[in-house]
């Protein structure tokens, strides 16, 4: 399969009322796997859809491989889709859903006959071409709708919510399973899905939207280590975000104060920032017994109280309350399958991190 570029540069979609998608401009390597990620409404499928040709631009265009596509009809396309509800023909056989497409295109019962085989050799459904749908699990027929999808050799996958149907543990191994597959041929692939764990197990490259905008672009890493904005950090797994003002600035760091008993020393700081918000993630602190001693007052630690106590196997998750009353979230890995909670709903606990740790995002 030919792996494409795709490109899409300022576009849009309004409706009447509002503008679905705003001036999106973003370059996809080939062969990538990109995850279009956000909340409910703010413009993934809409923006996907433009992409397969399903609705129309406002403004703006998509390219693939340099050749501009926005008035190509969806049949030129040579897109695979898979979507949510995948609605097989309940009266086809597998093989024969497969075909299908093969069929609108004219391809020669021979051919298709080869195409089909291979199809389901990709999606391991060898020895279920025979069956129908309704002898199939739910993950099973996905699979089928994907082989339906690959066995035109698109030039590119376009996947809106694909495992949204499925349970979790299913969705989880078709998460793998795909990623696999997408990865062995190379095949370029844009999908939607509001879940970011999805989007960090599956893609290259994750694009953050909101209100029809990017937000933030980058590696799985990049937008969990690196939250370009607090919508961002608090989106993309569990943060805590602290604000306050710049305290005072040595060399190209700074001390925020955060509240009366908590200062941050962070490491880098824009230069013109003189209030700022910092995000630190849960695992990323270290939670100690008060003891008779307490370390409070220095930078990056802070007394507090533990609120809530909560054991999930691997990990345990706290929550404390700082004596003003903020709330920090800790996840705190497990030593062993034996341990269960170290500390105890009202223990007085020190919670502190390490600077290289905290992100600083400036505040507009
Ligand atoms: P979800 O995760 O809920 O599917 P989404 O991010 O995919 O959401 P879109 O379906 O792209 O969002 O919709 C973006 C916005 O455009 C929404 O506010 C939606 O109500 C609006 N919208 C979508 N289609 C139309 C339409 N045909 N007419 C008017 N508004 C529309």
């Amino acid at each position: 399969m030919k792996s494409s570029e795709v490109r899409l540069d300022r576009l849009s979609k309004n409706y009447t009322r509002m503008v679905a998608v705003d001036e999106v401009s973003l370059a996809i390597e080939p062969g990538h796997m990109v995850a279009l990620l956000g909340p409910s409404g703010c413009g993934k499928t809409t923006c996907l859809r433009m992409i397969a040709g399903l609705i129309r631009p406002t403004s703006g265009d998509v390219f693939v491989n340099d050749k501009r596509m926005t008035d190509v009809p969806v049949h030129r396309r040579n897109v695979g889709m898979l979507f949510q509800n995948y609605a097989l023909f309940p009266h086809l056989t597998v093989e024969e859903n497969i075909a299908f497409g093969l069929e609108m295109r004219g391809i020669a019962k021979a051919d298709a006959a080869r195409k089909v085989s291979e199809a389901l050799n990709l999606v391991q459904l060898s020895s279920f071409g025979k069956r129908y749908p309704s002898q199939l699990s739910g993950g099973q027929q996905q699979r089928v709708a994907l082989g339906r999808a690959l066995v035109i050799e698109p030039a590119m996958l376009l996947l809106d919510e694909p495992l949204g149907a499925l349970d979790k543990g299913l969705r989880e191994s078709m998460q793998v399973e795909l990623r696999a597959l997408q990865r062995r041929l190379g095949l370029t692939t844009i999908m939607v899905t509001h879940d970011q764990d999805e989007a960090l197990t599956m893609a290259d490259k994750i694009v953050v939207m909101r209100d029809g905008k990017l937000e933030q672009v980058g590696s799985a890493t990049e937008i969990y280590q690196r939250p370009a904005s607090k919508f961002v950090a608090q989106f993309i797994g569990a943060s805590n975000l602290f604000e306050g003002p710049v305290e005072q600035r040595n060399g190209s760091g700074a001390v925020i104060r955060v509240s009366p008993e908590l200062s941050l020393q962070v490491d880098r700081i824009p230069p013109s920032a003189n209030d700022v918000m910092v995000s630190i993630r849960p695992e990323a602190i270290v939670v100690e017994r008060a003891g008779q001693n307490p370390a409070a007052q220095r930078a990056n630690s802070v007394m507090a109280r533990v609120d809530q106590a909560i054991y999930r196997g691997f990990v345990s998750h706290y929550y404390l309350k700082t004596p003003s009353g903020g709330q920090i979230i800790v996840f705190e890995q497990n030593q062993s399958q034996h341990a269960g909670l170290r500390y105890a709903v009202g223990e007085e606990v020190i919670a502190r991190w390490e600077s290289p740790s905290n992100h600083v995002i400036a505040r507009h």
